[in-house]
């Protein structure tokens, strides 16, 4: 870490994987590629599938991927590789493809980043499965879920932990590096998704909550902020901090038993930008590039409404009625995809979530809420939320997207689509839904917010 204080490579991650909570095995540091092949033995494999994408992947010997195919082959195994397209979508196609590569093999080993794992561990359900992770890029590595774009529209589905997961330093450190800035990304939705995770929980919205889960990478944070310039440069010690980060928030998810821990508004708005770029044939931007900008966005909301909420100026909240609310859903979707599906999947979602909203114990829970604000704002500031000046300069030192126009280069409309509108894609509630229901979100507080957090961005006061 930047400042020489002891790093985090001390977890003990059997104590999580002991509890089920993560991949039954965890080798994490420099090197540890080197015990791959007596992992993969141990599982007695008489047919390998190597699941990977078309992308050269490099590592000290040379090519990676030609270099875990010779160490199973050593195996005395029938080894078949699986290789799908380079930046393939997790869709329902190449679902397909992973999972018919993989149909005979006994032990499924996923080498590459983040969407291949997913794929891989849809695929490899019910066998042993090995990642070997090749960027610091998300905090899908270590968790039971995959993000599969069902009809278009971005899903978590449950999938299943992997058996062993291999996180060698030495070669995420020579991933790209807007590979490993895009782990910042996603990690710095710790700074809102824990938040909108217990706003949830208090107002009735989400009957889960794990303190332990919440906080498990967030109690970090701080640390995390300081490294962001040598993860920006692939400093050896800044990215294994970035790396257990991103595995202890995988876990988080394990122990919560849903993405809540590192999954808030951030995510849902990102989830709008890819659906967005997924119907308009649009380049695919990295999911944590996006999720840090998000997350700034995310904590200037906050930022509004814990300051309405300290003036006691928090208006009633008035739900849509249903009628008007489906309306408003599908013509939302309409924009984006005119067959309607995409619309009646997200009206779908939204509407478990309206009824929450419309029924008396809402309005009684958000009565609560707001009475004893002092004792929630301890805890939502002192513990989750960060000044969002603070995300703004760590994405900035790290070299990260943090712009509005990293993401869209200026075509403002799908970006203010997605900000304006992600409170209606799913069923999770978080801070955008509250501050639509009491009144205080719209298109042009959209528009305020992605005009504040670019002046953070230049380092100018929002
Ligand atoms: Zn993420």
């Amino acid at each position: 870490m930047s400042d020489g204080s002891p790093s985090t490579t001390a977890i003990d991650w059997t104590a999580f994987t002991a509890r089920g909570a993560g991949p039954g095995d965890i080798l994490l540091g420099a090197g540890v590629r080197h015990q791959l092949a007596d992992r993969v033995h141990d599982l007695l494999p008489d047919r390998i599938a190597l699941l990977c994408d078309a992308t050269p992947i490099p590592c000290p010997e040379g090519d990676l991927k030609s270099w875990v195919g010779d160490q199973l082959t050593g195996l005395g195994a029938v080894v078949t590789p699986v290789v799908l397209a380079a930046n393939t979508p997790a869709d329902e196609a190449a679902v397909e493809r992973a999972t018919q590569g993989c149909r005979d093999a006994d032990v499924v080993v996923t080498v590459g980043s983040g969407t291949i794992s997913d794929l891989g561990k849809v695929a490899a359900t019910g066998r042993p499965h090995v990642i070997v992770q090749t960027a610091a890029s998300v905090n899908g590595y270590a968790d039971d879920e995959s993000v599969l774009l069902r009809k278009g529209v971005k899903r978590t589905a449950p999938s299943a932990y992997a058996t062993v997961l291999v996180v060698d330093t030495d070669i995420v450190a020579m991933a790209p590096v807007e590979l490993n800035r895009s782990g910042l990304g996603d990690m710095i939705s710790m700074f809102t998704a824990p938040a909108d995770w217990y706003l949830a929980n208090q107002l009735g919205m989400d009957d889960h909550w794990s303190a332990e889960a919440a906080l498990l990478a967030r109690d970090r944070g701080q640390e995390m902020l300081a490294a962001a310039r040598g993860i920006g440069e692939s400093k050896p010690q800044d990215l294994e901090l970035l790396q257990n980060l991103l595995t202890l928030s995988g876990i988080s998810m394990g122990l919560a038993r849903q993405t809540s821990p590192s999954s808030g508004m951030e995510h849902t708005v990102s989830h709008m930008l890819d659906m967005w770029a997924g119907a308009h044939d649009l380049p695919h931007q990295l999911h944590g590039a996006q999720v840090g900008v998000t997350t700034l966005w995310a904590s200037l909301l906050w930022q509004r409404v814990v300051s309405r909420l300290d003036d006691g100026g928090l208006p009633e909240p008035r739900p849509l009625a249903s009628a008007d609310a489906e309306r408003l859903v599908r013509s939302v979707f309409a924009v984006m995809d005119p067959s309607g599906h995409s619309g009646e999947e997200c009206w779908s979602d939204y509407h478990r979530k309206l009824v929450r909203m419309q029924s008396a114990g809402f309005a009684t829970r958000f009565a609560d809420f707001v009475a004893n604000w002092g004792v929630h704002r301890e805890f939502l500031l002192g513990r989750c939320l960060a000044d969002p000046a603070a995300i703004a300069r760590a994405l900035r030192e790290a070299c990260a997207p943090v712009r509005a126009s990293d993401l869209d280069s200026g075509e403002r409309e799908p970006t203010v689509w997605a900000l304006s509108n992600s409170h209606l894609m799913r069923n999770r509630f978080n801070v955008c839904d509250l501050a639509f229901v009491t009144g205080l979100w719209n298109e042009d507080v959209a528009r305020e917010v992605i005009a504040e957090a670019d002046r953070l961005a230049e380092g100018l006061p929002a």
